[in-house]
């Protein structure tokens, strides 16, 4: 959850990791730390943001040429001063930057106390501090060999960083199931949880595989596993470029990447279907065609965002390929001994790649002979490392922590395989593709068409800055457009929303409405157009505030409702890529509105990377 970036090299290390700590900030933001070696080894830290980090150090000796910071999401110890990051060993020599949970570390913490260590910080990353340093001096080893037994009496998940002011040339990474890049550069490195912090120094990279340790000793890396075993580093070139992780002129990275859709869908689907031959270009179509035609089920796996595009998944599959599909929250599955057969297909979905729950469950999955599909927005993260084939959604980097371009990528790329798995299967023809197809590339267009209705949504959205509660209905392909829609208002605004489908509202929510109770309702001209209707009725029977998403030049909806958000016409499976925007646009209003800050929502994190 947290952003961890090191550098060691001929710079000055401190703008370095500052810089990288604010890219990085997305990922935690309750606490941040910096610590420097020069001799001496100044660790300053604080409870709150990076530039609180940036006035501590005013005036303080901040000079040196190797280095470490960390942004915390706290998960052992409340957020203050004395847990934040980094944290040193008894001595004070050796200093540690940690994202996961060392689930062991009540035991260790126990055992070390009863070696004379005392312990300031409630966290479990002060406990592999000590840790270390009482092997490396009971041992009489390098730092590098006590790091390594070290995590050999650890369990749980982490990205760590190590530095040891009595080893001023070495600076040590390693994980399990947390994210670590190593940036090599001219006669420097860099270490960091995701690239953003490091490309403006160099492309070329390697990405840390579970249980990996870097070491970089004057001036050389070398990785190891935590069994002893050399590696030869993998270095790939990064891609992305600065801008793309930039704010780009909009005062906020969330409004930017909604804004941003049309192009990200546009990029998901961009040369992977040719219309005229009739061909995908998805290595998950080609390689896995048998398995597509005989697979009895599909299971999807995701959290948050993306469960709900999992769900729209379900409809689609469905719908499209007629296969049966199964939506599961990754951390339920995981835990509940699901029946999972050679035969069924999981599809694992993460914008970041890296989410523990659903890495865990595409593990069983694995355990268990499926076949595992990932669909993930960031190149080489854990989860399209650990399946079988899958597919990435070209959104570019996504820095807000409420997920909105991920979402109608992830939508995008399902689409696309629904039509590829019916094909496969018989249920759809060559020209059924080219039609859906035709379809889908004019989904940029209407999503700008859609996004032009800003002004209009900036109004509604001052209306209901008060309110306490909101609720969202659908029906169909509205539903799981429902359920994001409510998930974005209480990810930003704090607001209490629920997503319910539009029927059952009367087998419960129903009780909740009266004249303050805004009803966020998806109508759009669909199969079921008319029971959303009725089901609009009932709210306004009881005094409910209706806030409709329309079909443009509808009539019907726009005489009951309250308001209505237009949005262009399309095939009904295609909605939620649409109707989804102007939920977005309306959450981060009413979110500004109440003078939340949309980027860094209280308590949440953008990659979930513990369980
Ligand atoms: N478990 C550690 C803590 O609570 C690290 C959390 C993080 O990933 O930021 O300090």
């Amino acid at each position: 959850m947290c952003g961890i970036v090191a550098y060691i090299g001929h710079r000055e290390a401190y703008p370095i990791l500052i810089k990288g700590l604010k890219r990085l900030e997305y990922r935690g933001y309750d606490s941040a730390g910096i610590a420097l070696l020069n001799g001496n080894l100044n660790i300053y830290k604080c409870k709150g943001k990076v530039a609180d980090l940036e006035n501590i150090v005013a005036g303080k000796n901040i000079t040196g040429s190797l280095g470490m910071g960390h942004t915390r999401w706290a998960t052992h110890g409340e957020p203050n001063d004395t847990n934040s990051h980094p944290h040193i060993s008894q001595s004070g020599d050796i200093a540690i930057i940690h994202n996961g949970i060392i689930e062991n570390y009540a035991t260790l913490k126990e055992e070390l106390s009863q070696r004379g260590h005392e312990f300031t910080s409630d966290t479990d990353t002060e406990v592999l501090a000590h840790l270390i340093e009482d092997i490396k001096n009971n041992t009489h080893t390098s730092l590098e060999e006590a790091v390594r037994l070290a995590l050999h009496e650890v369990i749980g998940a982490y990205a760590i960083v190590i530095i040891s002011k009595n080893d001023p040339t070495k600076l040590i990474g390693a994980r399990k199931g947390s994210p670590l890049v190593v940036g090599i550069g001219d006669n420097e490195y860099f270490m960091a949880s995701d690239a953003t912090p490091i490309i403006e120094y160099t492309r070329n990279v390697t990405y840390l595989n579970d249980g990996e340790i870097a070491f970089i000793k004057d001036g050389k890396l070398s990785i190891k596993t935590i069994q002893n075993v050399e590696k030869t580093p993998y270095i790939e070139k990064l891609e992305m470029n600065l801008e793309t992780i930039e704010k780009g002129g909009y005062e906020h990275f969330m409004l930017k990447e909604i804004h941003e859709q049309p192009r990200s869908i546009y990029d998901s689907l961009r040369g992977r279907f040719d219309p005229i031959n009739c061909t995908f270009a998805m290595r998950s179509l080609k390689e896995f065609e048998t398995k597509i035609k005989n697979l009895k089920r599909i299971i999807i796996v995701g959290c948050g965002t993306s469960w709900h595009a999992g769900l729209v998944g379900e409809y689609l599959f469905e719908d499209i390929a007629r296969i049966p599909v199964e939506v599961e929250y990754a951390s339920e599955f995981r835990y509940r001994n699901p029946v999972i057969n050679e035969d069924d297909l999981v599809i694992a979905i993460s914008q970041s790649g890296e989410t523990a729950d659903t890495l865990a469950a595409i593990e069983l999955a694995k355990e268990k002979g499926a076949t595992i599909f990932g669909l993930c927005n960031v190149v080489g993260s854990s989860i399209p490392r650990a399946s079988h084939a899958g597919a990435y959604t070209h959104a570019g980097p996504e820095i807000g922590v409420a997920s909105t371009k991920a979402f109608t990528a992830q939508v995008a790329v399902l689409t696309l395989w629904a039509f590829g798995f019916a094909h496969l299967r018989g249920k759809a023809s060559k020209q059924d593709l080219r039609n859906a197809f035709a379809e889908l590339e004019a989904i940029p267009a209407k999503v700008e068409k859609t996004l032009e209705r800003e002004a209009q949504i900036i109004e509604i959205a001052k209306l209901f800055s008060e309110t306490n509660n909101a609720l969202y209905l659908g029906r169909g392909y509205g539903f799981p457009v429902a359920l994001e829609g409510a998930l974005k208002l209480k990810e930003i605004s704090y607001i209490h929303a629920e997503g319910y489908p539009a029927a059952e509202m009367k087998h419960g929510p129903i009780a909740l409405i009266d004249e303050a109770m805004p009803v966020v309702v998806i109508a759009t001209k669909s199969s079921i157009y008319e029971k959303v209707i009725s089901n609009i009725q009932e709210v306004k029977a009881r005094k409910g505030k209706i806030i409709a998403i329309v079909t443009e030049g509808d009539n019907k909806v726009r005489k009951m409702a309250d308001y209505v958000i237009e949005i262009p016409e399309t095939k009904e499976y295609l909605e939620p890529l649409v109707a989804t925007i102007p939920l977005q646009l309306l959450s981060y209003y009413v979110a500004i509105q109440r003078g939340c800050n949309v980027d860094q929502p209280r308590n949440l994190a953008k990659s979930v990377t513990v369980e």
